[in-house]
């Protein structure tokens, strides 16, 4: 079969992108709030329900970004089910992850956790949505209420993920996005901070651009992480298609679940209820003892014919040498991470994922199944 990885981006109509390099070559403004930037900004708002967005070149200069906006210190309360950026962003600031196990239905950061992990030095939870599976935010917002904690969303897989019709990116003091080839929505590279208040916005795009606040006024020690011209433009065209792509993500996944129901060891997730989703990956769960082989025998099963299938999250983040050594790290403090992370399967999942190569993939699980 030909090669088939797990993610493909979508690209807008070059044509169409080229009408935009012309007027950026032509007015000679390839960085730094030029007019691409501002319609783009002021669009993407608009289109995913929030009132305050700021761009950034890349989702994890945006997650640390965030963290300086709310001036976090000391320990933070995170996940180790994500992208590693997640906890790196933490430790680019200098503060403490302190990792709390997971919830088993979709894998998010579990509240019931968190509470117990809270010392006089927790400043703030950091959850992720994962897949775009929106947290449990109602739990998550009472508990930092109760101890006076910010909250700071990793949202990089949940673009347009709405919760009863309420963007998710609304809930928190800040949510971060990323908008990397990847993802449902990309920007080649790319990435944003949702926060709820001008003064806020204010800060991050200061932060962003050195801190300046005008010509000759660094308000605060910023970094550069300013969204080119050039990836505004593309991100402009990619807001054309973004309902198109994810309709054509959610065909995909609707395929998956119906041939994978039932197949004893394969466990996929569904949509919940009152939700709107992006479809971001396709994990499924491979219980080795049911399903007669192992995570790790369907990843080698599948590379073997041409398909490069992923196992988002494994390892955990807790196990990269960086952060081992923390004693919230052991996999006894993180059972269920631990316990996914050995069984998680990401089926490719994008919109020119042509049915027939979704089909021959689901093949390969239903011809292995005993
Ligand atoms: C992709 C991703 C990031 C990092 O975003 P970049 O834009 O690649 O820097 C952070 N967190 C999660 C959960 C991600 O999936």
């Amino acid at each position: 079969m030909a090669r088939t990885f797990v993610t493909r981006p979508a690209l807008p109509p070059l044509q169409e992108y080229l009408e935009y390099l012309k007027q950026i070559w032509e007015s000679g403004i390839i960085t730094n709030n030029g007019p691409f930037h501002q319609q783009f900004e002021n669009e993407l708002a608009y289109y995913l329900g929030v009132k305050y967005l700021s761009l950034f070149t890349n989702g994890t200069l945006a997650l640390v970004t965030a963290l300086q906006a709310l001036k976090i210190t000391g320990e933070v309360i995170t996940t180790p089910y994500s992208f590693v950026a997640t906890t790196h962003s933490l430790w680019w600031n200098n503060i403490k992850p302190v990792f709390v196990d997971i919830e088993p239905d979709y894998f998010n950061i579990n509240p019931a956790n968190i509470e117990s992990a809270i010392t006089p030095l927790t400043t703030a939870i950091m959850p992720v949505h994962v897949y775009g599976n929106p947290c449990n935010v109602d739990a998550i917002q009472k508990i930092a209420s109760n101890y006076g904690l910010k909250v700071i969303y990793d949202a990089a897989h949940a673009f347009g993920v709405s919760l009863k019709n309420e963007s998710v990116l609304n809930y928190g003091d800040l949510s971060v996005m990323s908008f990397h080839a990847t993802k449902t929505f990309n920007t080649i590279e790319g990435g944003a901070i949702i926060s709820h208040n001008e003064e806020t916005k204010k800060r991050i795009d200061f932060l962003k651009n050195f801190g300046f606040q005008d010509e000759t006024t660094v308000v605060a020690p910023g970094i550069n992480a300013k969204m080119n011209e050039l990836q505004a433009a593309y991100g402009l065209l990619q807001l054309k298609y973004v309902d198109g792509y994810i309709s054509k993500r959610k065909e995909i996944v609707e395929i998956y679940r119906k041939e994978l129901f039932g197949i004893p060891g394969i466990r996929v997730l569904y949509d919940i209820p009152c939700v709107i989703h992006c479809y971001p990956y396709f994990p499924v769960i491979i219980d080795p003892n049911v399903f007669g082989y192992s995570r790790d025998f369907l990843y080698d099963k599948f590379r073997d014919e041409n398909i490069f299938v992923r196992r988002y999250f494994y390892p955990l983040i807790s196990q990269f040498p960086t952060y081992k050594s923390l004693p919230s790290a052991s996999s006894k403090n993180l059972p269920v991470a631990t316990f996914i992370s050995e069984r998680i399967l990401c089926l490719p999942l994008y919109p020119e994922l042509s049915h027939e190569v979704v089909y021959s993939i689901i093949e390969i699980i239903k011809g292995l199944s005993k």
